[in-house]
C-alpha cells in the first residue's frame, strides 16, 4: 500500500499491525547532503479500545549521506519509531486542536488519518547530525607524496644526490 493515510475505521479493536510503504518523493524529504532513495517502511502496531486509539510507528529506511570524517557517500540504515495517541470524541464537538505533538482528538467527521507529516519530521529530527561511515572512522587517509612536499626539500634531495 503506497499511502501515508490510514482508515480510522479500518483500525480493529484491540491489537492489530499494518506496514505501509512509502515513497521517499511522497514525503517530500530533503536535507543537507542526504539522499533518500529508498522506500519508506513504516511498521504500525495499534492498540484500540473503542473511541482510543495509541499507534506505535516504526519508521525504516536507508539514506545516502556523507561521512563527516572521511567526506565518502554511505547508506545509513535508519530506523525511528513513535507513538501516537487519538481520542475519538462522543458528541460531535466541533472545535478541537492538538493537545500535545503526538495527541490528537478524532472528530465525527474525521475518517482518515494521515501520517506524512509526522514521518517527515521524524526522518529529519533522527537524521544524525554528524554522520559516520563507522564508529571508528579514521578519516581522510593521509598519504605523503612528492606533491605534497616543499619544493625547497626537493632542491636539497637533489643537491645531495649529486
Ligand atoms: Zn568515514
Amino acid at each position: 500500500m503506497f499511502s501515508t493515510r490510514v482508515a480510522i475505521s479500518e483500525i480493529n479493536e484491540g491489537a492489530d499491525g499494518f506496514e505501509l510503504t512509502i515513497r521517499p518523493e511522497d514525503l517530500k524529504l530533503e536535507y543537507k547532503d542526504a539522499i533518500f532513495e529508498s522506500p519508506v517502511i513504516t511498521i504500525v502496531e495499534s492498540h484500540r479500545t473503542g473511541l482510543e486509539i495509541t499507534l506505535i510507528v516504526s519508521v525504516e529506511t536507508t539514506i545516502g549521506l556523507v561521512c563527516a570524517r572521511c567526506l565518502e557517500k554511505f547508506d545509513f540504515p535508519f530506523r525511528s519509531a513513535f507513538e501516537l495517541h487519538l481520542k475519538g470524541l462522543k458528541g460531535g464537538q466541533r472545535v478541537v486542536d492538538f493537545v500535545e505533538e503526538d495527541f490528537a482528538f478524532i472528530e465525527k467527521d474525521m475518517g482518515l488519518i494521515d501520517l506524512e507529516e509526522r514521518i517527515r519530521d521524524e526522518i529529519i529530527l533522527e537524521i544524525p547530525k554528524i554522520p559516520l561511515c563507522k564508529d571508528n572512522c579514521a578519516g581522510i587517509e593521509y598519504t605523503p607524496s612528492d606533491e605534497a612536499v616543499d619544493p625547497r626539500w626537493l632542491k636539497l634531495k637533489e643537491l645531495k644526490q649529486k
